[in-house]
């Protein structure tokens, strides 16, 4: 694979730095420790500025290229899961109950590996904005970031980011063009009826009935109001109710999740279950309150953005092992708010068989560290060239 030979030299210290983030996981904006690792890492190399503190404990940094020009934005999350880590490998975490297990040590160590090299060459035109964010899991610390402005405050025309990909061959790309991962939401439906002694059924209103006929309702959405060959996932997810078998009980609890890839397809679904709701609510005679809400929004690439990621990612593992048509996924991102604002792409990047992220056996690959780090690199070379 040809990766950049002076990144390649730098495997080695790659891997501490990985391993040195693997021990020490933080959750959510409290990405304390994490950030100082950074920023230290970022002083050392001797980058042109750091700011520190944006959205809690996110970290905006400025190598300067050789020549005046635009500024690209490449960006790594920093935080980790509440989960307890069985991997079993001998730099797991040392704190109790959280754990690395989406790969973001990896990530940051991506960039930290691209900012070395880019501060030492510079062999670029512009800037580099390296974008270092907590809150990734939840929290949506991306969103804090642009909401604190640093699109405009660093001058950012165009951003990028990579996530690691347990099960795709170690070193293969893998995006596409528009929408690559889904809007996440989530809603909760509040039934309210009226109990009584089982016995006499007739003189309540049954909330365990509206909620099982509901939950079938809602499946219509999928089959009945959407159209067959686009993607939409609406699952009811969790049913609660009851005490005993001799008592209706006065409510009952409904939760699921909307995966959706365009706003007017989430628009449709948070309709049909206000109607579903209300229409069920009159037929039972309850009363089912709905909750939505909106999570992260979709994950959408650019054309331009993305073709010209993947060109680069070609030059470094070979247009076999670069899939710029690949399927969308309905897990959500989001870096989607920095694509908003925005054009840019979101990669893939194969790290080979093993345990998927999320799950305790999860184990980041190493072997990709120089792969993705070159990426960068090479993306700020390509895009912003010193002639
Ligand atoms: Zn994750
Ligand atoms: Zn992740």
């Amino acid at each position: 694979m040809a990766v950049i030979n002076r990144i390649g030299d730098l495997s080695a210290e790659m891997t501490t730095w990985r391993r040195a983030l693997h021990e020490n996981p933080e959750l959510g904006f409290e990405c304390h420790e994490t950030a100082a690792f950074v920023a230290q890492k970022l002083r050392e190399f001797g980058v042109d500025s750091i700011e520190e503190g944006i959205a809690k404990t996110g970290i905006v940094a400025i190598i300067n290229g050789q020549k005046p020009g635009p500024t690209i934005g490449l960006r790594a999350d920093m935080d980790a899961l509440p989960m307890q880590e069985e991997s079993g490998v001998e730099y797991a975490s040392k704190n109790d109950g959280k754990m690395h297990a989406c790969g973001h040590d990896g990530h940051t160590t991506m960039l930290l590996g691209a900012a070395k090299y880019l501060a030492e060459t510079r062999n670029f035109s512009g800037r580099v904005a390296l974008l270092f964010q907590p809150a990734e899991e939840g929290g949506g610390g991306g969103e804090v970031m642009c909401q604190e402005g640093v699109m405009d405050r660093f001058d950012i025309q165009e951003v990028y980011a990579i996530h690691n990909a347990p099960e795709v061959p170690v070193g293969k790309f893998e995006t596409c063009v528009g929408p690559n991962m889904a809007a996440v939401d989530s809603f909760d439906i509040f039934i309210k009826g009226t109990g009584g002694h089982a016995a006499m059924p007739h003189e309540t209103a049954d909330p365990i009935m509206t909620a099982v006929a509901l939950a079938q309702g809602i499946q219509s959405i999928v089959s009945r109001n959407h159209k067959a060959t686009d993607d939409l996932v609406v699952s009811v997810t969790q049913i609660h109710a009851g005490t005993a078998d001799n008592i209706i009980p006065d409510t009952a609890y409904i939760n699921g999740t909307v995966r959706t890839f365009a706003k007017d397809v989430q628009a449709m679904v948070m309709k049909r279950l206000e109607e579903l709701c209300s229409g069920y609510s009159s037929a039972y005679g309850v009363h089912a309150k709905l909750v939505y809400h909106k999570g992260y929004p979709a994950t959408i690439n650019h054309a331009a953005q993305t073709a010209k990621a993947a060109e680069v990612a070609r030059s470094i593992v070979g247009e076999a092992n670069v899939d710029a048509e690949a399927s969308r996924i309905m897990a959500a991102e989001d870096f989607a708010y920095m694509l908003e604002e925005r054009p840019g792409a979101y990669l893939h990047l194969g790290q080979g068989m093993g345990a998927q992220v999320h799950h305790p056996a999860y184990v980041f690959n190493d072997e990709i560290l120089p792969i993705g780090a070159s990426f960068f690199a090479r993306l700020v070379e390509n895009s912003q060239p010193l002639t």
